[in-house]
């Protein structure tokens, strides 16, 4: 927009400052009819659509829930339905655990497939005590959490939660891949409420 500057006019009378500040008052009027937009308003508008407010805890956690990496640990036969859970019917990989992790340094989640002997146990304690931290367990079948029908022998541990902590427990025997992914399901919501305060 441009307005008269009378400041460099050379006027021989008042009749004639009054006609030429009239013409620039009224060439303002007609330029100045809708408000001046706010030249920061797009700075609001791609805030809103890039900026997503989220605290520490839920990104890590959001992160970590979805990318658990499960090690090989399965002694017996609940082992089955463990495989045909990370087969292609079930799809394990859908909650971001695509590979069995054959090191234990490579994995945070172990799934306890099957009934544990004492013999086994400090093997499985050590593989525990290799996984990298932070790290969680699934009770995977009735031996897992109990030593099942074995629980009496001498030669069983009643329960993976004497040697290592546990998780959450998913029961049967052996359980169905859809309970166990079930239980994944549960420990994800538990990560999900972890905080690192
Ligand atoms: S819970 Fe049943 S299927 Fe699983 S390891 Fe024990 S006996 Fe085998």
């Amino acid at each position: 927009m441009e307005v008269k500057d009378i400041t460099r006019t050379y006027i021989y009378s008042d009749k004639e400052l009054d006609r030429v500040e009239g013409e620039a008052i009224e060439a303002l009027k007609a330029h100045c009819q809708q408000p001046i937009p706010d030249p920061d308003a797009w700075l609001d508008k791609e805030l809103r659509r890039n900026i997503l407010l989220t605290t520490v805890d839920a990104t890590l956690n959001w992160a970590r829930r979805s990318s658990l990496w499960p090690v090989i640990c399965f002694p017996a036969c609940c082992a089955f339905e463990l495989i045909a859970t990370e087969a292609s019917r079930f799809d394990i990989s859908r909650f971001g655990m695509e590979i069995l992790r054959a090191s234990p340094r490579q994995g945070d989640l172990m799934i306890t497939a099957g009934t544990l002997t004492w013999k086994m146990a400090p093997q499985v304690r050590r593989i525990y005590d290799q996984m990298a931290e932070p790290k969680w367990v699934i009770a995977m079948g009735a031996c897992a959490i109990s030593g099942g029908i074995f629980a009496s022998s001498y030669s069983v541990v009643p329960g993976y939660n004497r040697i290592i902590p546990v998780d959450v427990y998913v029961p049967g025997c052996p359980p169905r891949p859809e309970a166990l992914l079930y239980g994944i399901r549960m420990l994800q919501n538990k990560i999900a409420k972890r905080t690192f305060l």
